[in-house]
């Protein structure tokens, strides 16, 4: 077994050009939502070279029906291909399916040093937004595979390369992969963990509130009702609500974070002169959900919290804020941190690394959530990126962590899958 994986480790040593030739090709397609056809074509030509069977398909809205909180940011998937590569194995072995998705947030502001497209290499660091999020996982999911077919090793286990859209907008390209069929007996995303073994991943989702009061001239006030008043109130309770869920929902894998579940308000709009008496507020946030916890839960929690405020208040009693669920709803979910998947990762990690590796659930929503709660489908998250650049300007993923993910993905495909030589 150690002289295959020593094998693989030096084909993998190797192709290091490669792997970094690789990452700024992909890098330099920008495929914010909606542009990611031609990224995704650089995906199935470097599958089709391998020898896998490629299936290239738009995601429609139906396939979305498998997650019945499915929201996403947009309606349609006209022009975004998902990419699915399937290698079979000789059988008797476990199948294994590597997800990565390839849309990328926008670049953002002009904080940027080079294009944000320049997939620049300096100080050991590829540049460029997707880089760390997550193109580098992309990349070193089929680099891996790509090791392990040049060595002339043969998979008993089948190997699925996922090259999904839409996870930046709720994941429906990842749904539509598992409604068309793909599932494995475990999978790696290979989100940028920063090389941490990541068992679960948090939920998120969106919400609106809105607030309604009475307009008014501000000189007669009291013949109005000020809905930012109001609305603080409604404020208030949503910072408390969040302090309670810090005790109430306690999760081994997050204990290193002040708030794991945070409930953000992220916008806020009310008012139109100094001189009225606003009559609407309307506040939009983002609510993290626990791996443990059912969204329509924690959806209620939240309702339930600004209804008990508003019950207080004699105007807010007799005009409920209204409370909309909207955009964004990425599922929860994991593994046991003892289930095998996570073992044969962790294994790897130290086989290559030489050190234990930093076991910790994820601090944003990941398509490990759907694969585990809607593919029946065991998922661990690992990869290269540090999660801190991503969504950031000057975005980087470094050469070092992309080798060492490329290996210990490797690595854990050949003791999951099985081989012949
Ligand atoms: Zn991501």
């Amino acid at each position: 077994m150690d002289n295959v994986k020593q094998q693989v480790l030096k084909m993998i040593e190797n192709s290091k050009n490669e792997i970094i030739t690789r990452v700024q090709e992909i890098v330099r397609y920008p495929s914010v939502t909606g542009e990611e056809k031609d990224a995704q074509a650089y995906v199935s030509r470097m599958l089709k070279e391998l020898s896998f069977y490629v299936d290239i398909w738009e995601p429609t809205m139906d396939e979305m029906e498998i997650n019945p909180d499915f929201l996403a940011a947009r309606d349609h998937f006209d022009g975004s291909p998902n990419v699915v590569g399937v290698l079979k194995g000789k059988g008797g072995g476990k199948s294994i399916l590597l997800n990565g998705h390839v849309d990328v947030v926008p670049e953002g502001d002009n904080d940027w040093d080079d294009s944000p497209w320049s997939g620049k290499l300096e100080d050991g660091k590829i540049y460029g937004r997707g880089a760390s999020d997550m193109k580098g996982g992309i990349i070193a999911n089929i680099m891996a595979v790509k090791a392990i077919i040049a060595s002339g090793i043969k998979l008993k286990g089948d190997v699925i390369i996922e090259s999904v859209i839409g996870e930046e907008t709720g994941g429906g390209g990842t749904l539509s992969a598992i409604s068309r069929g793909y599932k494995a007996n475990g999978a790696i995303v290979s989100e940028p963990t920063d090389l941490q073994v990541c068992p679960v991943s948090m939920g998120a989702m969106w919400f609106r509130i809105t607030v309604k009061g009475l307009a008014a001239h501000a000189g007669t006030s009291y013949l109005g009702i000020n809905a930012i008043s109001k609305a603080s109130k409604i404020i208030q309770k949503l910072d408390e609500f969040e302090a309670r869920r810090v005790k109430l929902k306690k999760h081994e894998l997050y204990q290193h974070m002040a708030v794991p579940f945070a409930v953000n308000i992220g916008t806020i709009k009310g008012g139109v002169f100094p001189t009225s008496v606003p009559d609407e507020v309307i506040i939009e946030g983002r609510m993290g959900v626990s791996p443990d916890e059912e969204i329509r839960e924690a959806r209620k929690d939240l309702e339930d919290a600004v209804y008990e405020v508003s019950e207080k208040d004699n105007w807010l009693k007799e005009h409920m804020p209204k409370i909309e669920w909207y955009g964004f709803c990425i599922s929860s979910g994991g593994v046991d941190r003892d289930h095998a998947i996570v073992k044969a990762i962790n294994d790897n990690y130290k086989y290559v690394k030489g050190s234990e590796p930093v076991v910790v659930g994820t601090p944003w929503g990941t398509d490990a959530g759907a694969l585990n709660r809607y593919g029946n489908t065991p998922t661990v998250i690992f990869g290269p990126g540090p999660g801190e650049t991503a969504h950031k300007a000057n975005e980087y993923v470094e050469v070092e962590k992309l080798m060492e993910a490329t290996k210990v993905i490797a690595c854990t495909i050949l003791d999951w899958c099985g081989y012949e030589q």
